[in-house]
Formats: structure tokens, sequence, C-alpha cells
């Protein structure tokens, strides 16, 4: 680093909320700026720093800050610091009320050593008054693509929430929707939008091409607000190392995954992984293990544990796993991961074809930088919207056919994917033909321009570069009290 860079660098505090789907890709945007010669600060809590310090390239120019998780107060274990370490939906609300219970110490160091600018997720709205109160600018950031926010907005400007079959109104595309979106969910991510749109802006974990001008001219027209597209946050990473030790420890060695997708032919594997919130019930599990047999097709499917039941007996083990399938498949057809994949490493290999995913946004746009197509299967909040961009109008995917809207992750789910669609869809994607072909062929050009864009010279980067300028145009613009 130069003088120059040291005397012109922003201080900036990152506040990534605490799941992983939020954390991830919000630390590796704080690792953007970092190698772009800012001064970033990320706070979050004991647990999750020792998980981000072995996940993230710390520097001079990027640092921690801690504070204490209130695990007492909230009656929570100590270390269950983070959305996805809830066992049950109980200690998920327990670890939602810790969460807002951060606001006092956040604030007393932000206000005790006041930074350039803060980026901080919609979950934590509070800081919009703090950083007014303090003149700073505040970045939003909430890990949602500009296509779901725009699609969202509609939904709920036109209050759909009777119907399961509709279009959404005023998007630049007809957008068919097939499930009946959470009205409560609708409401209150309306709410937390509100605020995102006070802000000076919000990051998006994605690039211009994915979400096409089309919608960001739209967003920017419908709420007057700046988005900012500065992904995919995935592509800092390069080496197969830095891949592979993303979010948390991984419940697979590197070396045995690797060794496994590096004796299988380019393409032929699938890929099947539902996030890091999202729990099936036995029963769905037991028709996804039916579904992927008999399609034939080899695999990699991560199963969460169950947490707090470690202990799998046989009994248990055959309410999700057909008798003999391990014995059938296991190291010869498929490896199964219980509990954290190296996700962002294999979807990179070249073994993999296809991701059966719930269309969270970091996967989505994981697989998109990977080149690779994907079938759908949405679950839970703007999942379902990140589909129909990635089907309806990306013509990257295909659709497993889930039409159940769940309020969260977790819980009982009223309808089953049966074994048939599961394999039908499986076949569609990995069997080849003419469907199939094209739809690789789009999601390679997609990947192409994903690359593109993150390099020197591609529409993130100098978006970035533009944002950066921004904000020291604001900053000096302070100091000199004009
Ligand atoms: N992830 C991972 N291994 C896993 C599960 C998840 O690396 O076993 C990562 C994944 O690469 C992504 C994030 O966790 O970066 C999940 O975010 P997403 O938005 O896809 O879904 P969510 O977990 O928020 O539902």
């Amino acid at each position: 680093m130069n003088m120059e860079h040291e005397e012109k660098a922003l201080k900036i505090y990152f506040i990534p909320y605490l799941a992983p789907g939020h954390m991830i890709p919000l630390c590796d945007i704080a690792t953007l700026f970092a190698s772009r010669h800012q001064n970033v600060t990320i706070i979050t809590t004991p647990f999750n720093a020792q998980i981000l310090s072995k996940s993230i390239p710390l520097n001079q120019n990027l640092s921690l800050h801690t504070v204490p998780f209130p695990s007492q107060e909230v009656g929570l274990p100590d270390g269950m610091e983070s959305l996805s370490a809830a066992t049950n939906p109980d200690n998920l609300v327990k670890i939602y009320q810790g969460t807002t219970l951060l606001q006092p110490p956040i604030e007393h160091f932000i206000e005790q050593n006041p930074p350039d600018c803060i980026v901080a997720d919609f979950l934590f709205p509070w800081v919009d008054e703090l950083a007014n109160k303090l003149q700073i600018p505040r970045l939003s950031f909430n890990g949602f693509s500009i296509f779901a926010i725009c699609a969202m907005e509609s939904v709920k400007a036109n209050s759909l929430y009777e119907s399961s079959s509709y279009v959404i109104p005023d998007l630049p595309h007809s957008i068919a929707m097939n499930a009946t979106p959470p009205k409560q969910m609708t409401e209150l991510l309306g709410e937390l939008l509100e605020t995102v749109f006070k802000s000076k802006g919000i990051i998006i974990n994605n690039f211009n091409e994915l979400d096409g001008e089309e919608y960001i001219e739209h967003y920017e027209k419908t709420t007057g607000h700046k988005a900012w597209h500065l992904g995919p946050a995935s592509l800092i990473r390069r080496t197969i190392q830095q891949k592979a030790e993303r979010g948390e420890q991984s419940a697979v060695s590197l070396h045995e995954c690797l060794s496994w997708l590096n004796s299988k032919p380019d393409k032929s594997v699938l890929y099947i992984c539902f996030g890091s919130l999202c729990h099936f019930q036995d029963k769905q599990l037991y028709e996804i293990s039916c579904g992927i047999e008999n399609s034939g097709h080899e695999f990699v499917w991560v199963v969460p544990e169950k947490k707090g039941k470690e202990n799998e007996t046989d009994e248990d083990k055959e309410k999700w796993l057909p008798k003999g399938f391990e014995e059938r498949n296991i190291g010869k057809k498929g490896l199964i991961v219980r509990g954290w994949a190296p996700q962002v490493m294999i979807l990179s290999h070249s073994a993999v074809g296809g991701f059966m995913t719930h269309c969270g946004w970091n996967s989505t746009v994981e697989a998109v930088s990977a080149g690779v197509p994907m079938i759908t299967w949405p679950v839970h909040g703007e999942q379902f919207y990140n589909e129909k961009l990635i089907t309806q109008v990306r013509g990257i995917g295909v659709e497993v056919g889930a039409a159940e809207w769940s309020t969260m992750g977790f819980g009982e789910r009223e309808e089953v994917v049966g074994r048939e669609c599961i394999e039908k869809a499986v076949r569609r994607m990995m069997d080849g033909g003419d469907e199939a072909e094209e739809i690789r062929r789009c999601a390679q050009e997609l990947g192409d321009k994903a690359n593109l864009a993150a390099q020197e010279g591609g529409s993130s980067y100098k978006n970035l570069t533009a944002l950066i300028d921004d904000l020291k145009r604001s900053r000096d613009r302070k100091a000199s009290g004009s």
C-alpha cells in the first residue's frame, strides 16, 4: 500500500447480520473494499468472529471488532450466535431476540470511534437513526437481488396475498407466480425496505447483467434509491483453499471431496444443497433420496445435521434414507455431507453439472458465477422470486415444482415434493438433450459475464470505484464543512 492510498483511505464499518446468508456475502464485500485499500472493520460477536477469522484474510486494512452476544439474557447456551445454529423454532426466536440486544454496545462503539461510512444489514434498522445522529452516510445490505426487491414491492403494492397463481404487475417482464407469498413476511420485509430506501444506497451481491439494466432502472425509478452492484462477492476467493474455507467449518475433508469429484467426468455430478437455514422433514428427505437414486445420476447431497441428535441410529436413518441406500451409493454414485459443505469450491469444480437449490440469493449467484445450471426448489423468504429470475427471465434452470411458500426454513410443511417430480427435474437437467443444452449454454454465458464483471474494468469493479469515490467526496465535503 502506498502513502496516497493510506492518506485517502476511508474508514468503513460493516455490521453483518448473524446468519450465514447475510454474514458471508457482506464480509466478502468488506474484503473487497479492503482489497481496494480502504480501512474496514467488521463488527460482530465473539463466536462469529472466531469463524470469520478462519475464513477471511485479515490484514492491516481489515479487522474485527467484537461485542458480546447476550446469551444469558435471552436464555441461550454459549456459542449459539447465528440463526444457523438454531436447533428448533424456539431458539431461532431467541437468537433473533439476542441480535436486537446488540444495539447498545454497537452504538457505543460507533459513537466513540465514528467512521466515514457504515454498511449495515437491513435487519438492524436502528442504524438509520444512529447514522443520522452522527451525520455519517449509511449503506444498506440485505442479501437480495434488485429483481427480488422489485417483485416484492409490486406484490406488496398490489396486495397479492390471496392467489397462488398470478402475474406480478408493472415489471419489465411478465413474471408468472405459482405460490402465495405469506402476507406477514411481505409486510415485514416491506417495512424494513422503507428504512433501506432512506439510506444513501443499497449494496447488492450481484452484477448488473444478472439483475439486468431494466430491473436496475425500474428499481431506481420506482424507489428513487441508488443500487450498487458489487458482486458476485464469492469471486474474491480465487484459490481452492479460499473457496473451501468460506463460512463454517466443513463437515467433509477437502481432500475427500476433491478426490471424489476429480474421479468424475465433467458436468456429471448433481450438487444438492438447500442453504444454511432450511431443514426438511424426514419424509421430504426420503423422497429426495428416492428421486436422485431413480434418476441414476451422481450426486453430492448436503443434509443438515439433526442438531441435538448427533448419534443417529439405523432406525433414525431409515426414516430419511431407503434401506441399503448408503451401500448402493455412497462413495460410488454419491456423497452425503452431514453439515456444512464447501459449496463455492464444489460448484466451481468441473465435475459439477447441475445444482438443486432452494434459490437462496447467495447460492443462486454462486451457481451463476460457476456457470452451473439450476434445479430450483424455493422454500421461504424471497426465494420464489429468485426462482423466476433463474427460470423465466434468464433461462438457466428448471423448476422442481415447489409451490408451498413457508414463513421460515424450519417447521412442518404441508406439501411434500414427490420422488417422481424430483427424478423428472433431475433428468430434464442432467440427461442431456436440446433443452438442457440450451440452459447449460445460457448458464455458461452468464457465468463468463459474472467473472468479467468482477475483474478490473468490469461492471462491478467500476461500480466499487465509483462508490469509493462518492464516499470520499462526502467525507471531504463534511470535513470542509460545505
Ligand atoms: N453454504 C455453504 N455450505 C453449506 C450451506 C451453505 O457454503 O453447507 C453457504 C452458501 O455457499 C451461501 C450461504 O451459505 O453462501 C447460504 O446463503 P443462501 O442465500 O444461499 O441461503 P440461506 O442460507 O440464507 O437460506
